[in-house]
C-alpha cells in the first residue's frame, strides 16, 4: 500500500505512513503526532498493517481479572460514580485477604 496517494491526508501523517507501510520504524516524535493530529482510524489502520506483517491474519486477545478490594475511597471527585464511602455508605465493601484469595482461587483451573 502507497501512503503518499491518500487524500486530505497532511504531509507529515503522510509520511508517517509512508514509513509505516516501507517497514521502517516510526520515532517518538512521529508517534507524538499521529497522537495529537491523526483520527483514531487512520492511527488504527497503521497499527494494523503492522499487526498484520508481523503475525498474518491471527489476532491475540488478553484475557484476566482484576479485584476491587473496596470502594470506600477517601476522595470525592466530583465525576465519580464509584465511591461509596460518602454516598450510599451501607453499599460500600471492603474485601478481606481471604475473601480476595477466594476470588482467585476460583480462577486456579481456568485455562
Ligand atoms: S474517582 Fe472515585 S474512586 Fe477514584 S479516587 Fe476519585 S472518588 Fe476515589
Amino acid at each position: 500500500m502507497i501512503a503518499n496517494t491518500l487524500p486530505n491526508v497532511d504531509s507529515a501523517l503522510q509520511e508517517i505512513a509512508n514509513k509505516v507501510y516501507n517497514g521502517q520504524r516510526i520515532s517518538d516524535e512521529d508517534g507524538l503526532y499521529l497522537f495529537e493530529h491523526a483520527s483514531l482510524a487512520f492511527a488504527g489502520a497503521l497499527a494494523n498493517y503492522v499487526r498484520e506483517q508481523k503475525h498474518g491474519d491471527i489476532t491475540y486477545f488478553n484475557r484476566n481479572f482484576h479485584i476491587e478490594p473496596t470502594n470506600a475511597c477517601v476522595y470525592s471527585c466530583h465525576f465519580c460514580s464509584y465511591s461509596r464511602l460518602y454516598a450510599y455508605r451501607d453499599e460500600a465493601w471492603e474485601l478481606s485477604l481471604q475473601q480476595m484469595m477466594d476470588i482467585v482461587k476460583k480462577y486456579d483451573n481456568d485455562p
